[in-house]
């Protein structure tokens, strides 16, 4: 019996002294390594968040031709809000009084204007070719323009002009006191504006997208129009896609920086 107490205490006494050093000796420098290299770890994504700096936005710019529209307008204007984003509208004046057409445009003229956007001049009318027009119809198209933008926009002063069509003599561009915007990615989107069905609906915004996002690259000048549904639904997949991808999209003045008058730009 005494010889089975001895070699019971012998064998606890045995494990006892095991733990211990696998407790304390053992594993204390694997410890003590991971507990540094954590800090380790920590220290140095710390350290390289504080001195990268936040990569910069690419900075494209979208324009709307011949709005305002008091349904799609708005929608638009909405979506770009959603991102903090900004964009241009160039307008048609009748629009905005919501005379000739039944655009009732005025309340979304202010509406454009209170939320930032910037305002350009597209026409009166949008029946004239600024490249073969005479004079004086050139200079109604512009004057009644910057008029409509000036009474329902607390006389806010357009600074830039994008010709019908994109059509304009070289002789009116360098004559013009606004600064002339083209653009070099066209989504198309008045050709993709009728739908028979639905599947043909959403066949033609993904046409309108992909118009865009397989062209875009920073400093581009994009077409859009604020006038169709089809539109606005390509425009809320081109914004989601766009913030993806690292694009902040800005007025076309932001984009240029100080555009000059008398200067036609189609991009950055
Ligand atoms: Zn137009």
């Amino acid at each position: 019996m005494k010889i089975k107490n001895f070699f019971r205490t012998f064998l606890l006494l045995y494990i006892a002294a095991m733990l211990f050093l696998s407790s304390c000796g053992g594993n204390t420098p694997s410890v003590t390594t991971a507990s540094s290299a954590t800090t380790q770890t920590t220290s140095t994504t710390s350290t390289t968040a504080q001195i990268t700096p936040p990569k910069p936005k690419k900075q494209v710019a979208i324009t709307f031709d011949d709005g305002p529209h008091n349904l799609w307008t708005v929608a638009i204007a909405d979506e770009l809000a959603k991102y903090g984003f900004h964009a241009t509208f160039f307008v048609v004046g009748n629009r905005i009084g919501g005379g000739e057409r039944v655009y009732n445009g005025s309340s979304t003229a202010v509406y454009l204007y209170q939320k930032g956007h910037e305002i350009g001049i597209h026409g009166y009318t949008h029946l004239e070719n600024y490249k073969t027009c005479p004079d004086a119809d050139y200079e109604y198209e512009m004057s009644e323009t910057v008029k409509a933008i000036k009474t329902y926009c607390s006389g806010y002063e357009a600074k830039l002009m994008r010709p019908i069509g994109g059509s304009i003599s070289q002789e009116r561009i360098e004559a013009s006191p606004y600064s002339i915007i083209t653009w070099n990615v066209d989504s198309l989107d008045y050709k993709y504006k009728a739908n028979e069905t639905e599947s043909e609906k959403t066949e033609n915004v993904n046409t309108i997208v992909e118009n865009v996002m397989s062209k875009v690259k920073e400093g581009d000048i994009i077409l859009m129009h604020d006038i169709y549904e089809n539109t606005y639904e390509a425009v809320k997949i081109i914004l989601e896609r766009l913030d993806a991808e690292g694009y902040e999209v800005v007025t076309v003045t932001e984009l240029l920086g100080e555009p000059q008058p008398g200067t036609k730009y189609s991009h950055k």
